[in-house]
C-alpha cells in the first residue's frame, strides 16, 4: 500500500508542502533484512554512557564489539546507536545526569538512530526512592522516543534485575540495531535468571518451525524471515489461499499445509506434519481476523469466529502438541496479540479480548516453559501495511497509520524481524513479554 506522505517526504518540494498543509512528515526507516549475521552491528557507530557506578559498561563494551560495532569515544561523533547503563541511577543527580548525557549526545545521533537504556527494574527496588527513580527512567524514554520518531529514530528500556550482568548480545542486536525499525518507546524485563542465562544451542540440522496465516501478511514475511534464519518452515493458512501457500512453500522450500484452523480435526493433522519431521523448534501462531461490530450489534457467530481463530486454535494447537511432547528442549513460541488486546478498540470487544487472552496466556506459559529453557512471547502490532489494514475504510486506516511517534505505518517484515529475534537462541531472556511492534502507537501506549 502506497504512503503518500511518505513519498513526499522524499522531495524537498514535497516536503515544503506538507510543512504548509501542517501535515506529518514521516521518515523513510533505515531496515535491514538477510539472515541474523555473527557480527550484526558491523561498522555501526556506537556511543556507550554509563552513570553513577555503571556496573554493566564493561560486558556492553565487550558485547558492543563484539557484535562489529565501532565505538565512538565521545559525544562529539556522530554515532547510529546510544546506550546507556542507567541500573545504578540512585539519587536525583543521577538521574540529571542521565538527562544531561542523553541531551548531549542526542544531538550527534544519525536520523534513524537507535537509543537503547538499561534500567533497574522498579519492582526490586529497595525503598520507594530507588523506585521512583526507576519508574521516572520510564516517563524519560517514552517521552524521548515521541521526539525522536521525528528523525524515525527508536528509544527503548530494558530492565536488568540488580545486580545481575544478563546476556546482552540479543538485547543490542536487535534494539541497538536497524532491525527494530518500529519498535520503539517500549519497556522490556530482560530476565538474567538462571533459565535466561543459558543460551541454547542450535541444532546442527535446520530448525523446524511453524507458521499459521503464512499465506499472506504478517505470515508469509515471517515464514520468507525464518527461512533465511535457517529454519524449515510448515505454511498453515485456509485451504482457500492454497495456490498463495504452494507458491511460499515452494520458495523456501517449506512445505504448505493447507488446514483451517478452526477445523476440529486441523491439531491432529499438524501435530502428525510435526511429528513426521521430528521436534519442534519454534511456533508462531500468527493467524488472525476481525469480524468488527459495536457490542450491542454483534452476533454469537462474528464472536464464536474470531475467538475460535485468534484464541482457541492455538490453544487446541499447543495442547495436542504437549501431550505428545513434540516441544524441542530451548523451543520457542511466538502468538501474534495485537495493540487492541493491550487497549481495547471500539468495535472490537470480540477481536480485543482474543488478542488480551493471547497476552495471558502467554504471561501463564512463560512461567511452566522456563524449566526447560523455552520461551513464549506476544508480539502486539500496531497499524500495519497488510490486507487486514486495506480492508478498513480509508479515513479510519489514514488515522491509524498516523497515530504513532513514527507517523507512518509498519511494514509486515518489522513484524517479522521481531519474531525472528525471539526465536533466536540470543533472546533466551526475553520469556513472557509483550514485544509491541506499532511505532510507539498512541493506542495503548
Ligand atoms: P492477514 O489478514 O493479512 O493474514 C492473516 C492470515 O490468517 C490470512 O492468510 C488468513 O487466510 C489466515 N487465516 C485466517 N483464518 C484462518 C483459519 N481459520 N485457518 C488458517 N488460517 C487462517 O492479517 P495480518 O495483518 O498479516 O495479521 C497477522 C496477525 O497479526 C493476526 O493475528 C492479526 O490479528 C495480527 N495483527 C495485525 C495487525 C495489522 O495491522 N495488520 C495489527 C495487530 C495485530
Amino acid at each position: 500500500m502506497t504512503d503518500r506522505l511518505l513519498q513526499l517526504t522524499q522531495h524537498p518540494w514535497g516536503r515544503q508542502l506538507l510543512t504548509t498543509l501542517g501535515l506529518p512528515q514521516p521518515r523513510r526507516l533505515p531496515r535491514r533484512d538477510g539472515p541474523f549475521m555473527p557480527e550484526e552491528l558491523a561498522g555501526r557507530p556506537v556511543h556507550l554512557i554509563g552513570i553513577g557506578d555503571a556496573p554493566l559498561l564493561s560486558v556492553l563494551t565487550q558485547t558492543v564489539s563484539a557484535e562489529g560495532a565501532t565505538l565512538v569515544k565521545d559525544a562529539q561523533s556522530a554515532a547510529s546507536t546510544l546506550i546507556v547503563d542507567a541500573t545504578a541511577v540512585a539519587t536525583l543527580e543521577q538521574l540529571r545526569d542521565v538527562f544531561r548525557q542523553v541531551q548531549a549526545s542526542q544531538a550527534r545521533l544519525n536520523t534513524g538512530a537507535r537509543v537503547l537504556i538499561f534500567a533497574a527494574r522498579p519492582e526490586t527496588a529497595g525503598n520507594a526512592r530507588a523506585s521512583a527513580l526507576a519508574q521516572a527512567l520510564q516517563g524519560f524514554v517514552r517521552a524521548m522516543a515521541k521526539e525522536m520518531g521525528r528523525r524515525g529514530a527508536t528509544v527503548n528500556l530494558l530492565h536488568i534485575d540488580r545486580g545481575t550482568q544478563p546476556l546482552l548480545s540479543g538485547a543490542l542486536r536487535f534494539f541497538g540495531g536497524d532491525r527494530s525499525a518500529y519498535v520503539s518507546g517500549q519497556v522490556l524485563h530482560w530476565r538474567s535468571d538462571a533459565a535466561a542465562l543459558h543460551m541454547p544451542d542450535v541444532a546442527p540440522a535446520r530448525r523446524l518451525a511453524v507458521v499459521t496465516g503464512a499465506a499472506g501478511g504478517i505470515g508469509a514475511a515471517t515464514a520468507r524471515r525464518l527461512n533465511a534464519d535457517g529454519f524449515r518452515v510448515l505454511c498453515v493458512d485456509v485451504p482457500a489461499a492454497s495456490d498463495a501457500l504452494q507458491t511460499l512453500a515452494a520458495q523456501i522450500q517449506g512445505e504448505a499445509l493447507p488446514l483451517d484452523l478452526t477445523a476440529e480435526s486441523t491439531p491432529a493433522a499438524l501435530t502428525a506434519a510435526v511429528a513426521a519431521h521430528g521436534l519442534l523448534d519454534l511456533m508462531v501462531h500468527n493467524a488472525g481476523i476481525t469480524r468488527d461490530r459495536t457490542l450491542s450489534r454483534m452476533s454469537a457467530a462474528e464472536w464464536d469466529a474470531v475467538m475460535s481463530v485468534n484464541l482457541a486454535a492455538i490453544l487446541a494447537m499447543d495442547e495436542a502438541l504437549d501431550a505428545q511432547s513434540l516441544w524441542r528442549d530451548g523451543a520457542r513460541e511466538v502468538c501474534l496479540s495485537s495493540i487492541s488486546g493491550l487497549a481495547g478498540n471500539a468495535g472490537q470487544t470480540n477481536y480485543s479480548a482474543s488478542k488480551a487472552g493471547v497476552i495471558g496466556y502467554v504471561a501463564h506459559r512463560a512461567r511452566e516453559w522456563r524449566e526447560q529453557g523455552r520461551t513464549i512471547n506476544a508480539v502486539a502490532p500496531g497499524f500495519i501495511e497488510t490486507a487486514m489494514t486495506r480492508r478498513m475504510p480509508m479515513m479510519i486506516r489514514e488515522a491509524g497509520r498516523r497515530l504513532n511517534a513514527l507517523k507512518q505505518g509498519g511494514q509486515p517484515e518489522d513484524v517479522a524481524e521481531a519474531i525472528a529475534f525471539l526465536a533466536s537462541p540470543q533472546a533466551q531472556p526475553l520469556s513472557g513479554a509483550v514485544l509491541r511492534v506499532c511505532g510507539q502507537s498512541l493506542i495503548g501506549a
